[in-house]
């Protein structure tokens, strides 16, 4: 841990994450009779303040979206062990009674769009009676009708849907939606998770630009998950590059972007296809399995700049606006420092 630890403070921080882990409990039992694990989410640190978005990139697998569940507390507990910290408007929500964290949390503060919109709403109820379970399942004792209306405009709706069943609306209405859905109680946190994933280009644009009005009009926070490199340049802030359960690099969308340090984000952005450059390059090998915790760097299979002492597991290292995970930090470092502690060159050697 200690990524942050140059910017303690909490001012404008809405939601900091400090070492959170996430191992799901397999069937299958190791040499001593425990149940084996797998490891998720390892060691995670990232600080999210009010009013920005923070983009979570990376391939299938790298635990992106257990990431988000485990901050909207709906990972099961009889299968998922979580440690760590997070903390919400100052308040620690991981050590919550789960009670506490449902009635002044979830949806309240943070709410979720879940991946596969197109499958998470109820065929047999229409939404308007979706909506109003989400409200009266939450306590809301407000204008419920009103509420309701409000939300489904904010998506640039027509309340028309409201009478309709899933089935009888689009995947670019649907997404819309569970967006509405998750806006119903003005939380402050959203977590959308492959919130453009399987809508066609015309529908993503529009999804993108509603979650840019919601940020600029209502100051919302976002966390964005998503593989999608091109989507995350368009709206996110801050950063985070996901590799084998880790944030193995995390900063401001410009410094990640122009000056990507760790070699896992070099090959994710040289993989983007650009219209008139050649084929784009990929990564080749595939991620670890994360049964067992690795003892060494997650990427050096797959790394052309591995080296030996790649063989322990890189701590985080600061950068200008958050860290990364590579030795190869270390090593610029102790280049630089030579370089400057040299006497300079003689005159006329
Ligand atoms: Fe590559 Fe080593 Fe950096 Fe890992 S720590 S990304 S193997 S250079």
């Amino acid at each position: 841990m200690g990524g942050l630890d140059r910017d303690a403070g909490d001012g404008g921080s809405l939601i900091r994450v400090d070492g959170l882990s996430a191992a799901y409990r397999t069937h299958d039992r190791g040499a001593r009779g425990g149940r084996k694990m797998v490891h998720a989410v390892h060691d995670v640190d990232f600080e999210l303040k009010k009013g920005q978005t923070l983009g979570i990139a990376g391939e299938s697998a790298c635990g992106k979206s257990t990431l988000g569940l485990a901050v909207m507390r709906v990972l099961e507990p009889d299968a998922v062990e979580t440690s760590g910290r997070i903390t919400c408007g100052g308040e620690s929500i991981l050590e919550m009674p789960e009670s506490g964290f449902d009635a002044d949390f979830r949806w309240k503060r943070i709410a979720m769009i879940f991946q596969g919109a197109m499958n998470s709403l109820d065929p047999v109820f229409t939404i308007r009676e979706q909506f109003s379970e989400v409200l009266s399942r939450h306590g809301y004792d407000g204008d419920a009708d009103k509420a309701i209306s409000r939300a489904v405009r904010e998506v640039n709706l027509s309340e028309s849907v409201l009478s309709r069943y899933p089935h009888e609306l689009s995947g670019g209405m649907k997404q819309r939606v569970v967006i509405a859905m998750a806006l119903l109680l003005k939380p402050e946190l959203v977590i959308a998770d492959e919130p453009t994933t399987a809508l066609d280009v015309l529908v993503q644009a529009q999804v993108i630009s509603l979650l840019k009005s919601l940020k600029s009009d209502e100051g919302m926070s976002f966390i964005l998950i998503t593989h999608d490199l091109a989507v995350l340049s368009e709206i996110a802030d801050v950063v985070g590059i996901m590799y084998g359960g880790q944030i193995v690099e995390f900063g401001s969308l410009q410094e990640v972007y122009e000056n990507p340090r760790h070699p896992y984000t070099q090959g994710l952005l040289k993989s983007i296809p650009t219209i008139r450059g050649g084929p784009p390059s990929y990564i080749a090998g595939v991620p670890p399995a994360l049964l067992e915790e690795p003892r060494q760097c997650r990427f050096i299979d797959r790394c052309p700049y591995a080296m030996e002492k790649c063989t322990a597991p890189p701590p985080k290292f600061v950068t200008n606006t958050g860290y990364v995970m590579c030795w190869l930090e270390e090593e610029e470092k102790a280049a630089s420092q030579s370089n400057a502690a040299a006497p300079p060159p003689r005159e006329g050697s």
